[in-house]
């Protein structure tokens, strides 16, 4: 592989062009890691997987549909789709959904779940309910991680404190063998170089090729600990912002980050496809 777009949802229905995408994928051997988010997208990344030799699935339940939708997002659902969230009448999490594929040889890791307080409600006690339930399915998903020896793939968003926590409790019991990447990665230096430290990989999204404050993280984070993605439908890198991303424009972050670090574009390239490989063992 030339290039890997570490986190992607190519299977979402905003892809209604998905043979021409796939073409061109094949064509520039660019291998992807597409990534459910509930119910409905982890059965189609697990099947998109399936088609294609050099696109791989992971499975979780987003921090956002640990309870029911409160919206519509017609990128990832199909109209009338609904999802009930994760959160059982006792309080419990109930992540039979994901259990079910984690014996499946596409299925390389776990995610996308984590912690995402960026829109919570106004009420202090909803909001802390909230934080409160996503912490609890977040737990579940890094057990999960733990007994299938799969890696993480964390969404988290205004919540690092509570994410490392999370994941330190967890490796001091011994477990996160396989560790995993901070997806879409938007913290700060010390935040990124705490999640290093601790053996997680950083994935940076087409926001650095416009996010001054990024861009210094970028530059700090070392190399053996680097991954590249698009998050498509969302996040077009430039040039491409404001329309919608795909797997291919990866190759624009890559490009950016290459300069950044006053590296050849093959040998970033290179690297975080080697990354790529080591973390979810391609
Ligand atoms: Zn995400
Ligand atoms: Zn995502």
């Amino acid at each position: 592989m030339r290039l890997f777009d570490s986190h992607t949802h190519v299977h979402f229905p905003a892809f209604t062009d998905v043979d021409r995408i796939m073409k061109h994928a094949q064509e520039t051997d660019l291998g992807m890691l597409t990534v459910g988010t509930l119910a409905h997208t982890n059965a189609a990344a697990v099947a998109f997987a399936e088609q294609y030799s050099q696109v791989w699935a992971a499975v979780g339940i987003h921090p956002s549909h640990v309870h029911p939708l409160s919206y519509h997002d017609e990128h990832e659902l199909p109209e009338g789709m609904t999802h009930e969230g994760v959160v059982r009448a006792d309080g419990s999490i109930d992540l039979s959904d994901v259990e079910q594929y984690l014996s499946h040889p596409k299925v390389v890791a776990i995610g996308e779940f984590g912690l995402d307080y960026y829109r919570l409600p106004e009420d202090a006690d909803a909001a802390q309910k909230i934080k409160d339930e996503q912490k609890k399915a977040a737990a579940a998903h890094v057990k999960l991680c733990s007994a299938h020896h799969k890696p993480a793939v964390i969404h988290c968003r205004d919540a690092h404190d509570d994410m490392q926590q999370l994941i330190m409790a967890e490796i001091a019991k011994g477990g996160l063998a396989k560790r995993g990447v901070i997806h879409c990665f938007t913290g700060t230096s010390e935040e990124a170089m705490k999640y290093v430290e601790l053996g997680f990989m950083i994935s940076f999204s087409g926001i650095v090729t416009f996010a001054k404050s990024l861009q210094e993280v970028a530059k700090t984070v070392p190399l053996h600990a680097m991954l590249v993605e698009t998050d498509a439908p969302y996040l077009a890198p430039v040039p491409y912002r404001g329309k919608r991303n795909e797997p291919a424009y990866v190759e624009e972050t890559v490009k950016f980050l290459a300069d950044l670090r006053g590296m050849s574009f093959d040998d970033f390239a290179k690297q975080t496809v080697e990354n790529a490989r080591k973390m979810f063992s391609l």
